[in-house]
């Protein structure tokens, strides 16, 4: 079985870069322009929409806010940043209207996708994406050169495996810039096949439990972590409003949110690597995140950050030829006996371990994992397909390891995941760097 769609692959591969005063400059003109545009267009689209006239195409939209909005007194400064930036600005919201009519019609599963809303300059992250278009260009001296900008200085922490075919520049809430580059991979990366498969609960009381018994526990320095941050924003909520302690401990918040995200993400890199290397197919529960937003599980959910790792396990999977599906979860796994198949009583909570009538002596978790694992195989069995999603393409949207300084210092770098030849996932991590747990 082999859930690779398409062929190719595209991955990103993140990197911090550190513009100059003056290209800080630039790239925040450029932010504004693109943002602009992205506005004008939303707000084109929407008058349309009130006046019972057509739907804006997205040529006409183009031609209106950018080739001709740049003849206008009011918007001529559009002119002076890279149109392909400008274009790329549209793209994105048109990607935005294309999700939120198929999520409309039920084209598109999963949660609901909302309208496009008007990005604002104090949004927590900027972006911009340059195109091949655009000539951008990585130069011999390690630069990334960037028309209308410069030269930014890039923290290469391994080198691009082929010629990206875009790039991002993103600044997020702690004031970081980094590259986002995409890279189309070959096809050569599929792992020799093997026997074992798994089904991956999501513990209560672990972040996940495998079928073959393995408890997965998020590691100590991510839950120091967390706590810390906690902490910082119980301090920012006691200072007073508009006051600079207030601003400081503003980008304090932003700064420890960000190294818990890279933290929690390079540990979740090499886990989900972990699996996909060891197993043949992976299930998990189909969870819907979304769904559970609203119930007492959703601060433990979101916390463990299980959406992103099952969309690690997701592309992983895809990328080297493994299987993976997400299993409905309108079974229940939890009560059902993976030996007999009884379905027992509602357990509460905190029941960790339960006795079938068939004489079993389950693990409330473990059992729900073979469950999961036997629903998984059973519905690959009938190829109905249904919850057997293409591989998301590009890759997760922040395919980055980060670099050991990450848990220490802000000046960390962004890396990249690909494995390298038959070694571990995290290239960029050496023996200085946070220690990671593996399940095994
Ligand atoms: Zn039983």
């Amino acid at each position: 079985m082999n859930h690779r769609y398409g062929g190719v692959v595209r991955l990103r591969y993140n990197f911090r870069v550190h513009p100059t005063p003056g290209q800080q400059i630039a790239l925040a003109k450029v932010f504004g322009c693109a943002r602009v545009v992205f506005n004008d267009g939303l707000r084109l689209r929407q008058q349309a929409r009130e006046q019972g006239l057509a739907y804006v195409s997205d040529a006409e939209l183009s031609k209106q806010v950018i080739t001709a909005a740049k003849k206008t007194e009011a918007r001529a400064w559009l002119g002076e940043v890279s149109s392909v930036v400008l274009q790329q600005a549209l793209a994105d919201l048109n990607t935005a209207y294309r999700n939120f009519f198929a999520s409309v019609t039920g084209e598109r599963k999963g949660r609901k996708v909302a309208p496009p809303r008007f990005r604002s300059r104090k949004d927590n992250r900027q972006a911009i994406r340059f195109t091949k278009n655009s000539r951008f260009k990585v130069l011999d001296n390690g630069r990334l050169r960037l028309p209308k900008i410069g030269d930014l200085e890039v923290r290469w922490s391994r080198a691009l495996p082929s010629d990206p075919s875009s790039v991002a520049i993103i600044k997020d809430a702690a004031g970081r810039y980094f590259a986002s580059f995409v890279v189309q991979t070959a096809e050569d990366e599929t792992l020799p096949p093997i026997e074992s498969e798994v089904g991956i609960d999501l513990g209560l009381t672990h972040f996940a439990v495998l079928s073959d018994g393995t408890k997965v526990a998020a590691p100590k320095f991510l839950r120091r972590a967390a706590r810390k941050l906690k902490r910082l924003q119980q301090d920012l909520s006691r200072k007073q409003k508009g006051s600079a302690n207030r601003k400081k401990a503003v980008v304090k918040v932003a700064r420890a949110h960000a190294r818990v995200g890279d933290t929690r993400r390079d540990w979740q890199h090499k886990l989900s690597t972990a699996i996909i290397r060891e197993n043949q197919a992976v299930y998990v529960e189909d969870l819907a995140v979304a769904g559970l937003g609203r119930t007492r599980l959703a601060k433990s959910v979101h916390d463990a950050g299980w959406a992103s790792f099952t969309a690690m396990l997701e592309y992983k999977a895809a990328r080297y030829g493994r299987a993976f599906a997400r299993v409905d979860r309108f079974f229940p796994s939890t009560r059902m006996c993976s030996g007999c198949g009884r379905v027992n009583d509602k357990m509460t909570l905190n029941v960790r371990s339960w006795d079938c009538p068939c004489r079993a002596t389950h693990d409330r978790d473990v059992n729900a994992a073979i469950n999961v694992l036997a629903a998984g195989r059973a519905e690959s069995r009938n190829d109905r397909g249904a919850h057997v999603r293409p591989a998301p393409v590009p890759a997760a949207r922040r395919e980055a390891v980060t670099h050991p300084d990450a848990a220490c210092s802000t000046s960390s770098v962004e890396g990249i995941s690909v494995l390298p030849g038959g070694e571990g996932v995290n290239a960029t991590t050496s023996s200085s760097g946070p220690t990671v747990t593996c399940p095994r």
